[in-house]
């Protein structure tokens, strides 16, 4: 697993930095170029959600409510926590599709 880097001048972004960003509004601190995810990358960032996606209507059927919602808060926090390793910088706003 690696952090992204700029596709411009090669800064490897750090983790806070790549938390939360905006494709397109997220720029890099050393040269200051506007980075924008790679259709590749945003793919692979929502396939990684969709083995949870079922995971609500799983919880409930055996556990209550706050507990489904307490494990899918958790599954969310951690999900967060990888997606900047999945994340590609790029020039351009590429076509999702
Ligand atoms: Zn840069």
């Amino acid at each position: 697993m690696k952090l992204p880097d700029c596709w411009s001048c090669g800064y490897n972004f750090k983790w806070r930095e790549v938390i939360f960003f905006i494709s397109g509004r997220k720029k890099c601190p050393n040269c200051f170029n506007k980075q924008y995810t790679t259709t590749k990358s945003v793919r692979k960032m929502s396939l990684w959600g969709l083995p949870f996606s079922p995971l609500p209507w799983i919880l409930t059927s055996f556990l209550s409510w706050v507990w489904t919602w307490g494990i899918l808060l958790i599954v969310f926090v951690i999900y967060l926590a990888l997606m900047p390793f999945q994340a590609e910088f790029t020039h351009e706003q590429e076509p999702l599709f």
